[in-house]
């Protein structure tokens, strides 16, 4: 019996959900979706951006809504246009086999009077803005008053954009006996106010813990100088050839100065942000969705909920103020089971903020050094070849090519290559000849971030089974230290990273003098220099304070102590969320679109 089947869906769903390709039921459906189908009850589910809760609700409302009858039983709340849209058509994709059966989207920016026309017509669900939804009742378009079911989706994020007088004026044209099913990603304050006031016992479901980033997402941080910001960006975007990012600024006005000096600069990028027109935004979604741009840059407002999945990278240009933010942020990678790298650009008076938002995330940020020019220039040139291989010839040059073969005639293999490339790399190694590594003057991200903690070097990693939680349970157990005494637990394939207080070295490096585990000796170390020294000023070391992740990350297995030193003059610093390959005809080589200016 197929998974779905076990939840009690219908078989017009079941070969929907054929169709659309899912195999299993994701973790927030499995818990929801018996429970909605069986009882007529109110419910509140959290679960991260990304794990399916659209279908969570999507599912049992198709299966619960009569049909037959054209009067409007449903009304779901979502934050933005973008998202309106794309929950319709999902609900549209799960009832294929019910063709009597039409959920009408109804928002801001597009014609009402056509959006009151579709819901005459019969509209049992009606997919809503608060906004628009508003407009809609006032003009007595629409009437929810015998609506059974409403859906408060990513109510966070309504909340957020201040919708919170418009859900309660239009609830209160709902009727009292209908049952409220709200989903969020996370549950801060104003999420739980409105659960109390509006729902009747509902039934929790938290999938992972509340609050906590996707885990398939890592985080990493880049210190730079604040007027550093934008090269910093540029050279994140020129290591990694197949970025597919949202670049996140705090500002409209920021947003279209980043996107504005990117597309200057020759990258295929574009802004996202509320100044925009309707149009506007929608052309610019629509070339981001199909690829077309790479470098999305956005306000948080204006990237609420935009679900596109296969984003690489999400860039934090700037911090937000609030944790939540960053949360959501994030979430934008890492989706459907993927995993995806969130960066920060970050100055060194904004690093406290990234303590904080390691307490709430529960998980660590790896610092890491922006790539240098040597760097940018190999990945950029294997990335040139390797497009070069797989580029299908175009057999309209035949009748050119007795030309070129004469201009070439005299070139070897080989020195037809390196003249070749040398066209690309000049440009990359001229610009990139004589900059700086970017990295602020005097002190590491380190000594800022924790004065009065020590960090640790331990031989057992991924590869030993552990993840960051199932290390800091082994090593509070083994240490006998309180639950915050280990903290920063960062693992990596073979090798992992804790910190304790400073007070706690004696204790720690006793506890591990002679431990065995599974039959193995532990090597724990004080990682070089975590409290002195980089403080002194003079240019920042290059050797990483709390080990580095670097070339050989994956093969060095448990070289202990000397890996630092291999560490020292490092030269690329791995990405992990690295794609190889090209993505297809839409994208050149961002090497080819750069403009010699620069
Ligand atoms: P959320 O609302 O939790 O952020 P979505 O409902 O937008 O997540 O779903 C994220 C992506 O996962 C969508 O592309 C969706 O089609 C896909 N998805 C949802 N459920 C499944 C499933 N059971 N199997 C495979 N993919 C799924
Ligand atoms: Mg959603």
């Amino acid at each position: 019996m197929n998974k779905f089947q076990e939840l009690g869906l219908n078989s017009s769903i079941l070969k929907a959900i054929e169709d659309m390709g899912f195999k299993s039921p994701s973790e927030v459906q499995e818990k929801t979706i018996p429970i909605l189908l069986d009882e007529d009850t109110d419910m509140v589910a959290l679960a991260q951006t990304g794990t399916g809760k659209t279908a969570a609700f999507g599912f049992p409302l198709i299966q619960k809504i009569d049909p037959k009858s054209k009067h409007t039983q449903a009304l779901i709340l979502s934050p933005t246009r973008e998202l309106c849209l794309q929950i319709t058509n999902e609900l549209k994709n799960y009832s294929k086999y019910e063709p009597s059966l039409h959920p009408v989207a109804v928002y801001g920016g597009a014609s009402i009077t056509e959006q009151a026309k579709q819901i005459e017509r019969g509209a049992q669900i009606i997919v809503a803005t608060p906004g628009r939804m508003q407009d809609m009742i006032r003009r007595k378009l629409t009437d929810i008053s015998k609506i059974e079911y409403c859906v408060l989706d990513e109510a966070d994020e309504m909340l957020n954009m201040g919708f919170y007088e418009d859900i309660t004026a239009i609830l209160s044209h709902t009727p009292k006996e209908k049952n409220t099913w709200l989903f969020s990603a996370t549950m801060p304050k104003e999420v739980a106010t409105i659960a109390k006031k509006f729902m009747r016992n509902p039934v929790e479901v938290t999938v992972g813990s509340k609050n906590m980033g996707a885990t398939n997402v890592s985080h990493e941080f880049y210190l730079v100088n604040a007027r550093d910001r934008y090269a910093a960006l540029k050279r994140l975007a020129d290591a990694n050839p197949d970025i597919f990012s949202v670049i996140f600024c705090r500002t409209k006005r920021d947003t279209q100065k980043v996107a504005e000096r990117l597309i200057e600069d020759g990258y295929s990028a574009a802004a996202l942000h509320g100044d925009l027109s309707q149009n506007q935004r929608d052309l610019v979604m629509k070339s981001f969705r199909t690829r077309q741009i790479q470098m999305l840059v956005a306000t948080d407002v204006a990237a609420r909920g935009i679900d596109v999945d296969d984003i690489t990278h999400v860039i934090n240009y700037q911090l937000p103020d609030e944790v939540e933010t960053y949360t959501h942020r994030s979430g934008r990678t890492g989706r459907a089971g993927k995993t995806g790298t969130s960066m920060v650009i970050v100055s060194k008076s904004e690093l406290r903020k990234i303590k904080s938002i390691e307490r709430i995330i529960k998980q660590s940020f790896d610092e890491k050094q922006l790539p240098d020019g040597k760097d940018i220039c190999r990945v950029q040139l294997l990335h040139l070849a390797n497009d070069i291989k797989n580029t299908e010839i175009n057999h309209d040059i035949d009748t050119y090519l007795p030309n070129i073969n004469k201009v070439l005639e005299d070139f070897s293999k080989e020195e037809l290559i390196k003249k070749f490339f040398s066209v690309e790399f000049t440009r990359f190694s001229n610009y990139y000849k004589h900059a700086s590594d970017l990295a602020p003057v005097s002190g590491g991200a380190n000594v800022d971030l924790d004065p009065n903690s020590t960090r640790y070097f331990m031989n057992v990693g991924k590869k030993d089974g552990f993840d960051w939680m199932s290390l800091k349970d082994f090593l509070k157990d083994a240490l006998q230290l309180g639950k915050d005494g280990v903290f920063k637990v960062d693992v990596k394939d073979s090798f992992s990273f804790f910190n304790t207080e400073n007070s706690e070295t004696d204790k720690v490096l006793n506890a591990f003098n002679d431990f065995e585990y599974q039959g193995r000796k532990i090597n724990v170390e004080v990682t070089k220099n975590s409290n002195n020294g980089g403080a002194k000023g003079g240019r920042r070391r290059k050797g990483r304070k709390d080990g580095g992740f670097g070339k050989s990350d994956s093969k060095s297995g448990n070289k202990g102590r000397s890996r630092f030193k291999d560490d020292k003059d490092t030269g690329f610093k791995g990405k992990k969320g690295k794609r190889s390959g090209s993505r297809g005809k839409n994208i050149e080589s961002s090497i080819k679109r750069r403009k010699s200016k620069k």
